[in-house]
């Protein structure tokens, strides 16, 4: 495998096939004066605004939200990403990530948030005309209006543009007349702006159109009665021909489907950075009542089998955030060389994200199921009050679920990563089948020293993760060559390749982000985040070792399997370290710093 220059732009999932440099990747360590000093007045406003009143909000005190949003965006909250001729604070993409992490400690307002700032302005920001954009940018960016989006109906879910709103042209050219049944539509009790997708005629893909609440021929259900995020709006919304004028369209007709699936690229990756607030606070919570709570004479933070689920929440957190900043900077540094080299600058963010689709797909998934996995391990922690409402646990448990299901499900994003994976592949983006096809000689051959230069400081686990990828290459490579375009029905086997893939990038990332920081502070001041990067490494082989096997007995038989599953054995061999020792480590300092300090 070639070692990634500087001088060589990454493209999307090319990780696979790469190897990337320390120095080539941003860590959060990293953020500037001036991001750090937003995050901290972001962080301000949710425990002066949101956290004394999260039982107003939940309780969905009328008005309540609605006003959150407005003081929100006094504070320029709202327009982190509109520019500033617009009325926003034109700042880049990783800020924008790191203002929706700061709010995913927020609960539900991180929810309204997401679907104000990101689906609901987004859409405009990227693909409204020079009017469109003045009309509603300054609106939103103050949060005069509130926005909202609806794709989702009730027959139209993860196929989304099987949705049967229709729009109708009016006898005069002027309104399209719009008609049909919304559902889950995020932000819709208060929202005075909706983006709207329907049916022109019978054409094959929806028409994106911005629908002012004022235009009339709108009506809504009750609040769901939801499970989790209960303090955010979410209604049916029924519209009734509803008159929209022609130039309300956005971008042109039957380019809906387009926009709403590079607005989701956008969510995807927002909402890996905005779970990790929520993971971060989880641990605090959770290391905060292991040493106030006593059991047995101890706190039970000195028991094994609590430090091991501080330390694990922590490591999968440490990962996913190496990730998603990574990610991150990937996508802003192709936007800029996309404007840089002349593009239009709402051109060159869409396509600086399509370009990194695999990877905000990865973080989507990522980043929820280590949400999913703290929270379930916090209400651990908590014991019987983990189980009551009197704690907070009970609350961060039930608010994280949806992010596994909104901004595309993740079995939709696990589907998705692999196929956008194997369509470049085929179309030549990215080498995939050379490297595919080197692998599988060497499957034949007697195993070279690849994973074993031991010399240097996670030189080892560099040379683990080189073979983890060949890993993937074998099971990815062969289930193309056995099934080419009938890959698509195996879903299982996608499934598997999905999690290899998502395991490699967060383990990759931890490490790289571990190397530069020790680039930076020294060894000494690492310690904790070595030992995370091995331990995620551990936990990643281990998971690439499950994975990969499911996926090789789920189609390879005979002389073939046996040979794949002793080079799946051969591209995962790690020589395991004292597990327990590095989680007591890691456990050991978020005890004692008593939050989490990472
Ligand atoms: C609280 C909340 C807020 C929301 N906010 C908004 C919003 O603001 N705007 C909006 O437009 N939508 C919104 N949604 C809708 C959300 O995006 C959808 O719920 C989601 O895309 C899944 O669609 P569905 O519920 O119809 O599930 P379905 O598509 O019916 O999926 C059900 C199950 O089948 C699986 N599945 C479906 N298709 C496939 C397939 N091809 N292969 C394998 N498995 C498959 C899914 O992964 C899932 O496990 C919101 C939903 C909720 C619950």
């Amino acid at each position: 495998m070639e070692t990634l220059t500087k001088t060589q732009a990454i493209q999307g999932g090319e990780f696979l096939i790469r190897e990337t440099e320390a120095r080539d990747v941003f860590i959060p360590e990293e953020f500037s004066e001036e991001q750090r000093m937003m995050a901290q007045a972001t962080q301000d406003f949710i425990d002066k605004e949101i956290t004394p009143n999260i039982a107003r909000m939940d309780s969905m005190e009328p008005g309540f939200m609605p006003a959150l949003l407005d003081k929100a965006g006094a504070l320029g909250l709202l327009g982190i990403s509109v520019p500033e001729a617009y009325g926003g604070l034109g700042m880049s993409f990783n800020t924008s990530m790191l203002i929706a992490d700061v709010i995913g400690s927020a609960g539900s307002f991180s929810t309204a948030y997401g679907a104000h700032t990101g689906i609901g302005t987004l859409p405009i920001l990227y693909y409204g005309t020079e009017e469109q954009q003045q009309q509603y940018l300054p609106k939103l960016a103050s949060g005069e209006w509130k926005a909202c989006y609806c794709l989702t109906e009730p027959d139209a879910g993860s196929d989304a543009n099987s949705g049967k709103t229709k729009a109708v042209l009016s006898e005069d050219g002027q309104y399209y007349k719009i008609t049909g049944q919304k559902m889950w539509i995020s932000n819709a009790g208060f929202a005075d702006l909706f983006i709207v997708f329907a049916r022109i005629e019978n054409d094959k893909n929806l028409t994106a159109f911005i629908v002012e609440k004022s235009f009339g021929g709108i009506t809504m259900n009750e609040e769901e009665k939801k499970m989790g995020i209960k303090g955010s709006s979410t209604r049916q919304v029924f519209f009734n021909d509803t008159p929209v004028p022609v130039e309300n369209m956005l971008s042109s007709r039957g380019n809906g489907f387009k926009i709403a699936v590079n607005i989701l690229n956008i969510g995807r990756i927002k909402l890996g950075a905005g779970v990790i607030g929520g993971c971060k606070e989880t641990v605090t919570h959770s290391v905060r009542y292991a040493n106030e709570r006593r059991q047995f004479g101890v706190a039970i933070s000195s028991f094994g089998a609590i430090k091991q689920k501080l330390a694990t929440m922590a490591t999968r957190i440490y990962a996913t955030e190496s990730a998603c900043y990574r990610a991150g900077q990937d996508i802003e540094d192709r936007i800029q060389s996309l404007i840089d080299s002349g593009m239009p600058e709402a051109e060159a963010k869409l396509k600086g994200v399509e370009q990194f689709a695999i990877e905000c797909a990865i973080m989507k998934v990522h980043a929820s199921e280590v949400l999913d996995y703290c929270v379930d391990e916090g209400v651990q922690i908590y014991g019987g009050m983990g189980f009551s409402a009197e704690a907070p646990m009970e609350r961060a448990y039930r608010d994280a679920r949806i992010s596994r299901i909104y901004e595309g499900t993740n079995e939709i994003n696990r589907i998705l990563l692999v196929g956008m994976t194997i369509k470049r592949a085929v179309k030549g983006e990215i080498d995939l089948m050379g490297p595919a096809m080197a692998v599988g000689k060497e499957l034949t051959s007697i195993p070279d020293l690849n994973g074993k230069d031991t010399t240097g400081l996670l030189a080892k686990e560099k040379g683990v993760l080189k073979n983890l990828k060949k890993a993937i290459l074998m099971v990815a490579g062969k289930a193309v060559q056995d099934f080419g375009a009938q890959l698509n029905d195996e879903q299982e086997i996608l499934m598997s390749i999905a999690d290899m893939m998502i395991e490699v990038y967060a383990a990759e990332s931890a490490l790289l982000r571990t190397e530069k920081l020790i680039s930076m502070r020294g060894e000494t001041d690492c310690q904790q985040q070595i030992n995370m990067a091995k331990l995620y490494l551990y936990m990643a082989v281990d998971k690439i070792q499950a994975k990969g096997k499911e996926a090789i007995v789920s189609f390879a038989k005979g002389d073939e399997q046996k040979v794949m599953m002793m080079g799946l054995k051969r591209f995962t061999k790690f020589d395991a370290y004292n597990v327990k020792e590095l989680r007591r480590s890691v456990a050991d300092y978020l005890i004692e710093k008593n939050v989490y300090a990472f």
